[in-house]
């Protein structure tokens, strides 16, 4: 049994069953025994270890589009100095490393780019560090409230769906939150019959249109929160920010809880800090945050169709000139990220940018300019 496990049947036994945000939040989070706490989630089946593998970490090419993305944009935005990049939950720092590489043949973006990362995993920061130190001093940040004020141009992968969900079941009589209780010295699903479901006015007015009888309703407050401070950061100091996820680009419900470990779905309860963690994003919210702090957010893109439109293609027609002998697996990897039986149609792309900005390329452009 996992240490985290016994810890959380005592409080269940002291004080009754925990909402599921709470738990998944010790789960991932917890300062001993969390999830994020310790070294070493990512990686490849059976090279690296670790228990689900990212897009960065799948192929250079995701970072390397995703840093061309980012010095055009600041090219086209007027070339701000300095300007801060900020990533936030970078993981192994993978991505930046990749950004800051690429970045390099823009003259300027290198130079006035200041790196921030918003990070809770101290073991995570560490890899961040050794991750960029031959490029750049980076600062690190417990959350978006303290980022510098300049102009921010901002990327997360994978960040928001690691954040605690709330579940909230429609019932024939009225509501349930969905909490974790025990049984038999196992954890367990235990509804909670509540008077009201707790949802705030934005994710209200982001439900899908009818709810079913047992529809599952999942919301995540705190990344609604990190949602609205990035979004009066960017509407105060000027930018952009680009969120990555799996997840729903329109209105929907249902139950998208899930925990992997050694790339295998298993029990997210069996054994708490020792699997990940993830729901999928609503997107949809999202965006309606963006929109209701002055942003403009553009339509929801598959991550397929924004790598291609990026020029996908083109960079692994390159790599495979320049790697013989890599051909097979450059030709995976793409395949990979872009595919849509992979990571292709399932992940979605939010652009988000002050009213000022240019148009962000290969988002939908906006009609407006
Ligand atoms: N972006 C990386 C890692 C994704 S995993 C990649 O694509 O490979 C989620 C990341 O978010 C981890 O770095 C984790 O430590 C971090 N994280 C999770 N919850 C966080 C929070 N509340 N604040 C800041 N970082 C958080």
């Amino acid at each position: 049994m996992s240490a985290l496990k016994t810890i959380l049947l005592d409080e269940i036994a002291a004080h009754g069953p925990m909402p599921l945000d709470a738990y998944m939040a010790r789960a991932l989070a917890d300062p001993e025994h969390g999830y994020y706490m310790q070294r070493r989630p990512f990686g490849a089946p059976n090279a690296e270890g670790g228990d689900f593998i990212t897009a960065p970490e799948v192929s250079q090419m995701f970072g390397e589009l995703i840093g061309t993305w980012l010095a055009d944009l600041w090219n086209r935005m007027g070339q701000p100095a300095p300007f801060a990049l900020v990533e936030l939950g970078p993981g192994r720092g993978t991505l930046m490393a990749d950004v800051l590489r690429v970045g390099q043949v823009l003259p300027g973006f290198p130079e006035s780019a200041q790196v921030h990362f918003v990070e809770t995993s101290p073991a995570l920061r560490q890899a961040q560090k050794q991750a960029v130190r031959k490029d750049v001093t980076a600062h690190w940040h417990d959350d978006i409230t303290t980022l510098p004020a300049m102009p921010c141009l901002l990327v997360a992968n994978e960040f928001f769906d690691a954040l605690p969900i709330r579940q909230t079941r429609k019932t024939a009589s009225g509501w349930q939150e969905i909490c974790v209780g025990a049984k038999d010295k196992a954890l367990v699903f235990a509804p909670q019959d509540i008077a009201a479901p707790r949802f705030s006015e934005a994710a209200k007015a982001c439900l899908p249109e009818i709810l079913e009888n047992q529809a599952i309703v999942e919301t995540c407050p705190q990344g609604e929160a990190a949602m609205e401070q990035l979004c009066a950061h960017i509407a105060q100091h000027g930018g952009a920010a680009l969120l990555i996820d799996y997840g729903h680009a329109s209105k929907a419900c249902g139950d998208s809880f899930q925990a992997l470990k050694e790339h295998r779905f298993v029990d997210p309860l069996e054994a708490p800090g020792m699997a990940d963690m993830t729901a999928h994003v609503n997107f949809p919210l999202l965006a309606h945050l963006a929109e209701a702090a002055d942003l403009d957010a553009a339509p929801v893109a598959t991550q397929g169709a924004f790598l291609e439109s990026l020029g996908l293609n083109m960079r692994a027609q390159q790599l495979m000139q320049s790697s013989p002998g890599r051909e097979t697996q450059i030709q995976s990897e793409r395949a990979r990220l872009a595919a849509p039986d992979e990571m292709g149609t399932l992940f979605k792309v939010l652009g988000v940018a002050h009213k000022a900005m240019p148009p962000l390329a290969g988002l939908t452009l906006k009609t407006d300019k």
